[in-house]
């Protein structure tokens, strides 16, 4: 299958082709029908697999544009390191851009005041790490009540870094009914509760 036969819009598609992506890779062919239908996803792939791909194309085809700028993210990406957050941003970031979206990061490590700056001026997808997120929220820098469309990615690696009250906390925060997608390369213990937990009738895909 192409990435067109998987439904994405011709915006995405013209991005992914500059960005010499032609061809799906399994977990993306699996997933992205999924998740533009709307489901909950669980998806158990390994670094490298093209997970950020597989939930990313399919939350900014979702979000549909931005039309105004909005001031609150509605849609958020929780990793566990800063260094995950970055490449996810260096991946999106032209994906969101062809979609008049705005891409931010918000990851310990860097400049909070610089951080709670560029999210007052608006954001459409947000990519965080939990532990600085949950910072700004209770400094009222970051609101997650819009936040409609969530991926957790290398939850297990977040479970292992001691990061499940804050991914708790966070999700917590945005609004139930929302989309979620969850990405590991495995799935017991703590991802397991926080799967039946948080995610609603998933579809499951291992790749
Ligand atoms: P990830 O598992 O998301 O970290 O992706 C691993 C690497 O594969 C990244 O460098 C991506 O840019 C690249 N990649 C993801 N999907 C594709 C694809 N469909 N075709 C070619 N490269 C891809």
């Amino acid at each position: 299958k192409t990435f067109a036969q998987l439904g994405l819009p011709e915006e995405l598609l013209r991005a992914l082709a500059d960005a010499g992506i032609d061809k799906p890779f399994p977990i993306q062919s699996a997933t992205i029908p999924d998740a533009l239908a709307g489901r909950d996803v669980l998806g158990r792939a390994q670094t490298g697999s093209g997970k950020t791909l597989a939930f990313g194309l399919a939350m900014l085809a979702r979000l549909d544009g931005g039309k105004a700028r909005p001031k609150r993210p509605r849609a958020l990406v929780l990793v566990p390191t800063r260094e995950l957050a970055m490449q996810v941003a260096d991946s999106l970031t032209p994906l969101a851009k062809a979609m008049g979206l705005w891409c931010r990061t918000a990851v310990g490590g860097m400049a909070f005041g610089r951080q709670a700056d560029a999210l007052s001026r608006g954001v459409d997808l947000l990519i965080a790490t939990p532990g600085r997120l949950s910072d700004h929220v209770r400094q009222g820098t970051a609101h997650l009540g819009d936040c409609n469309f969530i991926a957790l990615d290398e939850a297990d690696q977040m479970a292992d870094m001691g990061f499940m009250p804050q991914v708790r906390e966070i999700l917590d925060l945005t609004p139930q009914g929302g989309q979620r997608l969850l990405f590991s390369a495995t799935l017991d213990g703590d991802v397991n509760k926080l799967v039946k937990q948080y995610l609603a009738d998933p579809v499951t895909h291992s790749v």
